[in-house]
């Protein structure tokens, strides 16, 4: 039987570039948009908007799961010794119960603050429990395995490229066809992974159709350290083993030259945009307007709590659009483009455009409705504005994905938070002692 889902009297704004429709309604049937506009309807379930925004979820497109648990380990350290001293050694700990402990806080954190898809990098071990916790939430996700064979200085986390496959390969049989998750192909990043690692991982991902997802020039020192080892800039180094292209999304950018940019163009590679990592470890300010000039797609995500600390899609976009206006001036990068990349960009960069980042008959119903009559955000008309730059993530009233309501009257409604609360410490506690 058809299940229907009408959110009525809403702010309607489909997308990023157009306007919004005043007492407007979505219809939903079988989590999918049936009908957008001004229009009357009966449903199954009826919502009342209100006269609040109703637009497409938010979507990041670089995060880890995984990382959540660490949250407040490893402040104020620039990035190599930031991995090597911290974030490896507690991912080297990590076993199945605290993969699930910090999968469902980061979807509790995500869903909560209207993120309703992600594309991710967990770590080299346990991916299938963070695939069992994302499924129990109803987000969707693109669930990155990582392979890293070269740890530099620190070996347990280092797995042979052909098991690291042979692992890849039970995860991808064990969740074809899921409706919700996707596996992706997650090479770390060029200092922990050898040009053979890179390219088996490439062919594989293409044998399969399935995503691509790094780390690349993030810091100077990184971007040096890859050259003195292959005698290339990263992302030439990166075209070179096949880790460019329409289905490859490369976190951060921040360090480019021009003739990268070209690359990154030429090949359709998206970057993925992170604000706050970016600010946090100090690595610099991403050329971001000049990429979106070029038509290279951008995209943004929090990336691991442990270098931001949140996983907060508002807060990364005000500072996408200021840490732009330092740079180049006010006139930098519109609001309007900002949420285009925290939507639509998303959607590509997941390689998911065709059923999200947009209130469309036909796509997922992946919608959040987000009060805009706060006395933060009043009396600004403008969706755009006051989205970036006054709405705050506990604006958001209603998350729905797949046309399941996940987050409503300020509850979720997949995960019981008293009990994550406290497995949550429960499970920290554990993973620091294995990790002593
Ligand atoms: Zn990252």
């Amino acid at each position: 039987m058809e299940k229907t889902l009408l959110i009525k009297n809403a702010r309607v704004w489909p997308s990023a570039r157009a306007e919004p429709i005043n007492q407007a309604s979505v219809l939903v049937r079988d989590g999918r948009i049936a009908k957008v506009g001004r229009f009357t309807a009966r449903a199954d379930v009826t919502v009342d908007a209100d006269g609040q925004l109703l637009m497409p979820g938010l979507i990041q497109s670089h995060i880890h799961l995984c990382q959540t648990i660490f949250r407040g380990l490893g402040e104020d350290l620039p990035l190599l010794p930031w991995l090597r001293t911290v974030v490896w050694p507690m991912e080297a700990a990590h076993d199945p119960d605290s993969i699930r402990a910090s999968a469902l806080l980061s979807c509790a954190e995500l869903i909560r603050s209207g993120t309703t898809a992600f594309l991710s990098i967990e770590t080299v071990r346990y991916t299938e429990h963070a695939f069992h916790a994302v499924h129990e939430t109803g987000l969707n996700g693109v669930i990155g395995h990582c392979l890293m064979d070269m740890t530099g200085g620190y070996p347990p986390l280092a797995v042979d490229i052909d098991d690291a496959l042979a692992d890849m390969e039970a995860l991808r049989e064990g969740w074809a066809g899921h409706p919700r998750l996707r596996l992706c192909v997650a090479p770390r990043f060029a200092l922990s992974c050898s040009a053979a690692n890179m390219r088996k991982a490439a062919d594989y991902a293409r044998e399969n159709g399935l995503r691509l997802h790094t780390h690349s020039s993030e810091q100077v020192e990184e971007v040096e350290l890859v050259r003195a080892r292959t005698g290339l800039p990263n992302i030439e180094y990166l075209h070179s083993v096949g880790l460019t292209g329409p289905d490859v999304g490369l976190a951060h950018c921040v360090h480019t030259e021009p003739h990268e940019r070209e690359l990154l163009r030429e090949t359709g590679t998206h970057v993925l945009h992170c604000p706050s990592a970016n600010f946090k470890l100090a690595s610099g300010i991403a050329p971001i307007p000049e990429y979106l000039d070029a038509g290279i797609n951008v995209s943004i995500g929090a990336d691991g709590a442990p270098c931001n600390n949140r996983l907060d899609q508002f807060m990364e976009m005000r500072e996408a659009g200021l840490m732009q206006k330092i740079r180049l001036g006010a006139e930098a990068l519109a609001a309007r483009d900002v949420v285009w990349m925290a939507t639509e960009g998303g959607a590509r960069a997941l390689g998911w455009e065709d059923e999200m980042g947009t209130l469309e008959p036909g796509k997922r119903a992946n919608m959040i409705l987000v009060n805009q009559d706060s006395v933060h955000a009043i009396p600004s008309e403008d969706p755009a504005t006051n989205l970036v730059y006054s709405n705050v993530a506990s604006d958001v009233l209603m998350t729905i994905v797949d046309g399941r309501i996940l987050f409503e009257d300020g509850a979720l409604t997949t995960i019981d938070e008293d009990r994550l609360r406290a497995d949550v410490r429960r499970q920290r506690q554990r993973l620091l002692k294995r990790s002593e």
